[in-house]
């Protein structure tokens, strides 16, 4: 929402940040009638130049009973008594008073009174993160003494009485020379949601320009990834995006911070979108496809839903997330083939992972609502979600492509982003709407695969130019052995199958599962390689993980793209 700039928002914006600008000038000031709700972070520093603690200092007016109710950070992102990490809670202009309620505070004074609110924030230390086991997606207060990352969610307390559009401003005061700060709070038009929702990083970062409105502020180093392979991969993924959709993507910052891996060999990244902005944690090891592939989805949400109709209030937000998620998918996958940072390879590896992983779906049929009644307990779900849109866009694509006048999802989605600030509606009405213009059919698809959970039947024909849809059968993927038995026995292998082919290869319960050293794990068309010990003795068991059953999958297979003229083709159809 914080990207329409209706001029009212804007006008509130600009006296907001005028506000905050009187205040920056004499701190002590409360804050201006119209101001809204004024944040400021200011790091409390040592002698020896690190960071101790975040000063949060709120300007706002009181509520007109002259009690105001401010809720403090609670729970959020999995963790919970947030407010744990908040001390020194002062007040001018009111006085505390007692509250029984320990994620609240309660402040006395006159009637719509000026008030300046400060808390210190404090860190959850390293050691306390290491004992949680929490090395990655740590949402809490990280203040590190050369560092800090601050979810807003988890730092900024929120007076009750102001609404959520609130006009909010924000400013930072007190950074350390030689020190980089960065957030996604220095936008017109922010509101009290936007502080809520927010990401602040500060200390020893780069701050990296991608252009076309991106941001990058990245610190720490990873093994395979230096600062020009992230500028160029940061920078390169911008371009595609923005040249996908014809608008550059609106001051979106990604902050990158880098943990030690929990095991050798273990990577994990992830992280939190921010609406403008995405928090991202990655293990030091993470291979850069990796982090290029989540930090592209997460700023092709910049446009899709945002700018595409956005989420409607009255459907449940995970009933709306095959659109959201999937056409996410899509269109960076093409937006990233049309810049020429992927190849035709490169786009139908993934296409065709993502297929089978939908084909093995055991929630695949579905229907959408019982999917998004899943989401939030189910990891199948959320997956489907993912999907089951990427696929319906495929789908949707070759249809467009074929109706009268050969339109194509891109165009359709282009015109979804024209017409949405003036259509008033959620991006799967404005889609269906979009679509139905063009061919009646993909109303009757939206109806079947995705509300019914019909499985997607794509065309052998689709994308011509680049090869073929074939279906066939195989064997199930198998491995022969209990793999969960297995690790929750500490890693002896349990529940080998006699007639199965790991027993065949030499595997017997009681040996220790070292790891595995080849294959892929769902395909059981690639030889898999377990490292084990037996008795002492380290040996590796080769064989092909294939059970007795059958089933049907599908895949794309591209033609011979050697000819100059043949990739072209592939990649002139992908682009359009
Ligand atoms: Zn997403």
């Amino acid at each position: 929402m914080r990207l329409s700039l209706a001029r009212g928002i804007v006008a509130a914006a600009l006296s907001a940040a005028l506000a905050a600008t009187l205040a920056a000038v004499t701190p002590s000031s409360a804050a201006e009638p119209d101001a809204g709700l004024a944040l400021t972070y200011q790091p409390v520093v040592a002698a020896d130049g690190r960071f101790r603690a975040i000063e949060v200092t709120l300007r706002f007016r009181g509520a007109a009973s002259g009690v105001t109710i401010v809720d403090l950070p609670d729970e959020w992102g999995g963790f919970d008594k947030l407010y744990n990490y908040l001390g020194d809670i002062r007040a001018e202009g009111a006085t505390l008073a007692p509250s029984s309620d320990p994620a609240k505070i309660a402040l006395r004074h006159a009637p719509g009174a000026p008030i300046v609110l400060r808390y210190l924030v404090r860190g959850a230390n390293r050691a306390e993160q290491l004992q949680d086991g929490e090395v990655v997606n740590d949402y809490r207060p990280l203040i590190q003494p050369t560092w800090f990352h601050l979810i807003g969610d988890a730092v900024v307390a929120r007076p009750e009485h102001l609404d959520g559009d609130t006009p909010a401003s924000f400013s930072v005061r007190g950074m350390p020379a030689g020190t980089r700060f960065a957030s996604d709070l220095e936008h017109p038009g922010l509101t009290v949601d936007g502080l809520i929702e927010s990401i602040a990083v500060g200390g020893d970062f780069r701050l990296i320009d991608a252009g076309h409105g991106a941001r990058l502020a990245v610190r720490g180093s990873f093994a395979k990834r230096d600062d020009a392979g992230w500028t160029q991969s940061f920078r390169r993924v911008a371009a595609a995006m923005s040249e996908y959709w014809g608008n550059d993507a609106g001051r979106y910052l990604v902050t990158i911070i880098p943990f030690a891996p929990p095991g050798p060999g273990a990577t994990s990244i992830g992280g939190t979108g921010r609406g403008d902005a995405f928090a991202f944690f990655a293990t030091t090891n993470a291979l850069p496809e990796m982090l290029d592939r989540l930090m592209t989805h997460e700023m092709a949400h910049s446009w899709v839903n945002a700018r595409i109709g956005g989420f409607s209030d009255t459907v449940p937000e995970a009933e709306q997330f095959w659109l959201s998620e999937g056409f996410t998918d899509f269109t960076s996958w093409r937006a990233l083939v049309r810049a020429g940072v992927w190849t035709p390879e490169q786009y139908f590896a993934q296409f065709n992972d993502a297929l089978r992983e939908y084909d093995a779906s055991p929630l695949r049929a579905a229907p959408n609502k019982e999917a998004a009644r899943l989401f939030w307990t189910d990891e199948k779900a959320q997956r489907l979600a993912y999907l089951r849109g990427m696929l319906f866009a495929h789908w949707a694509d070759d249809r467009l492509r074929r109706a009268p006048g050969g339109s194509s999802m891109r165009n359709l989605l282009l015109a979804m982003q024209a017409a949405a600030p003036a259509a008033r509606s959620d991006a799967v009405t404005l889609f269906s709407a979009e679509a139905q213009r063009r061919d009646a059919a993909i109303g009757e698809g939206i109806a079947r695969f995705i509300d019914r959970g019909e499985p997607i039947a794509l065309p052998a024909d689709m994308l011509a130019a680049c090869g073929t849809l074939r279906q066939f059968e195989r064997l199930v993927f198998d491995r022969g052995f209990d793999v969960d038995a297995t690790l929750a026995n500490d890693r002896i292998i349990a529940g080998v199958a006699q007639d199965g082919p790991a027993w065949q290869a030499g595997m017997r319960d009681g040996m220790t599962l070292i790891g595995r050293s080849g294959g892929e794990i769902g395909n059981s068309q690639s030889e898999i390689a377990y490292d084990v010990d037996d008795g002492g003795t380290k040996r590796t068991l080769r064989y092909m993980p294939q059970g007795r059953a059958r089933e049907t999958v599908r895949e794309f297979a591209l033609d011979d793209l050697s000819p100059p003229a043949a990739r072209q083709a592939c990649i002139g159809a992908l682009s359009r």
